[in-house]
């Protein structure tokens, strides 16, 4: 398997599928610690994600990507728009005139896309938040240097898992959460659960 423009459009379309059938859940859980708006956002990003996608000719992985974030800037609002918009934006940003990315360059593709999201919203590890499923994916990514693609796909997938369910017991530092306090203790963060889908995805788009 490999990262082509063709896989990253696959990708990109599982994703949206994904979104869409797990809309109620992520809308789940933030109604438990947010405005309950997770769900629908994202659906509404991706959706139109994908039908600007399927306009879209080449398989230049950085523009497709580019694309992919400036259609989330403007059709997403709340947090998570200009942050998911950043991070496919700096993703695409690693890819410009490529068709074609080998694991090292999808490690410092994602490298400076978890930079790009963290200059934004300034959120560190344990903030609960999308950047505690982040870190660790792209720590797993860089600890299997040299791997088989797929393979470092899947743990790094794996580590977003993890870092995903180990928001459940963080009081939130960042984002609307953070209004909650203490309280928002026991819930596992909504946008750390939407990275842990897109790393997933990717692994099984691409390994
Ligand atoms: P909003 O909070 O504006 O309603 P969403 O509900 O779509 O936006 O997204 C909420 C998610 O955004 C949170 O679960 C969290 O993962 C992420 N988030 C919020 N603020 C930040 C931040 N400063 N840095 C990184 N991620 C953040
Ligand atoms: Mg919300």
């Amino acid at each position: 398997m490999s990262i082509t423009g063709a896989t990253v459009r696959d990708w990109l379309h599982a994703y949206a599928d994904g979104v869409a059938e797990r809309r109620a859940e992520l809308t789940q859980l933030d109604t438990a610690i947010g405005d309950g708006d997770h769900g629908t956002n994202m659906d509404r990003g991706m959706r139109k994600v994908v039908e600007k996608l399927d306009a879209q000719e080449g398989d230049d992985i950085g523009a497709l990507l580019k694309s992919v974030g400036m259609t989330l800037v403007s059709t997403v609002g709340g947090a998570a728009g200009p942050l998911y918009g950043t991070f496919f934006l700096q993703l695409g940003s690693k890819a410009g005139g490529k068709e074609e990315l080998d694991l090292a360059g999808w490690t410092e593709a994602l490298d400076a896309a978890v930079t790009g999201v963290q200059a934004r919203g300034k959120a560190q590890a344990e903030d609960k938040t999308m950047v505690d499923a982040l870190l660790p994916a792209l720590a797993a990514l860089k600890a299997a240097e040299g791997e088989d693609l797929g393979d470092a796909l899947r743990s790094s997938a794996a580590a977003a898992e993890e870092g995903m369910r180990a928001t459940i017991p963080m009081e939130a530092r960042k984002g609307r959460a953070s209004y909650l306090g203490p309280r928002s203790v026991g819930h596992q963060d909504p946008g750390a659960t939407s990275t842990h889908m897109l790393l997933d995805t990717a692994a099984k788009a691409f390994g």
